[in-house]
C-alpha cells in the first residue's frame, strides 16, 4: 500500500493537493477536518463535540480523533492506500496510527510536508473564507490560535516521520500545477 501523509499548517493548501495526489495514485483520501464537518452537518454525537473545540481553533481531543480515523479506515476493503489529510496532528496520533496500521500489516510510506510562511497562510485562510463557509477561516483570531496550535502540538509531528526518514518537505509557495509536480517527483521518487 501506499499511505501518505500531507502534512502543513491551515491553508497550506493540503485538501487541494489531496485532491490531485488521489487521482494520480489511485489513494483513498482520509480527512478528519471533513469528517468532523460532514459529523456537524449531519447533527451526530461526534459532530455536536467536535464543533466546540473546531469553532474555537482548538484541536479535538486525541482519543475521539483517533477512534474516529480508525472507525474511517476500516470501512475500505483493500484499498491501494490512503492519503490522511490533517492527521496525524500530535505525536500521540502518529504513535496511534503507527500501531494501528501495523495491525492491518501496513505503515506510512512517506510524509509530505507543505511549507508556506506564516503571512501567506493567513492570506489564504480569510479569501478561503469567501467560499468555504467555515467559521474557524472568518475570524483572524480564530486563525490566528490555529497556526499557534500547529506551531506547539502539531508542527513536532515531523519529528517523528525525520526519526523514521519519512519526511520531505515541499515548497508550499508558487502555482497549484507548480506545487503539485514537486509533490509527484517526491512521491515518485519514494516509491
Ligand atoms: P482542517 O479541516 O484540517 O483544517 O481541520 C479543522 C479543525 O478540525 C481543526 O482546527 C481541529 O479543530 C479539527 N481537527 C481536524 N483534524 C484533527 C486532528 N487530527 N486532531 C484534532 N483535531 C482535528
Amino acid at each position: 500500500m501506499l499511505n501518505i501523509v500531507l502534512f502543513g499548517p491551515p491553508g497550506a493548501g493540503k485538501g487541494t493537493q489531496s485532491e490531485r495526489l488521489i487521482e494520480k495514485y489511485g489513494l483513498v483520501h482520509l480527512s478528519t477536518g471533513d469528517v468532523f464537518r460532514a459529523n456537524i452537518k449531519g447533527e451526530t454525537q461526534l459532530g455536536l463535540l467536535a464543533k466546540s473545540y473546531m469553532d474555537a481553533g482548538k484541536l479535538v481531543p486525541d482519543e475521539v480523533t483517533i477512534n474516529m480515523l480508525r472507525s474511517e479506515v476500516i470501512k475500505y476493503d483493500s484499498p491501494k492506500g490512503f492519503i490522511f489529510d490533517g492527521f496525524p496532528r500530535t505525536n500521540a496520533q502518529a504513535e496511534a496510527l503507527d500501531a494501528f496500521l501495523g495491525e492491518l500489516q501496513t505503515s506510512i510510506t512517506l510524509m509530505v510536508g507543505l511549507e508556506v510562511e506564516e503571512a501567506e497562510l493567513k492570506q489564504r485562510l480569510l479569501k478561503r473564507a469567501e467560499f468555504s463557509g467555515r467559521p474557524d477561516d472568518a475570524d483572524p483570531a480564530i486563525i490566528e490560535k490555529r497556526i499557534h496550535v500547529y506551531n506547539e502540538e502539531t508542527a513536532p509531528v515531523k519529528s517523528f516521520y525525520e526519526a523514521q526518514n519519512k519526511f520531505v518537505a515541499i515548497d508550499g509557495i508558487g502555482s497549484i500545477d507548480e506545487i503539485t509536480q514537486r509533490l509527484f517527483a517526491a512521491v515518485d521518487k519514494n516509491i
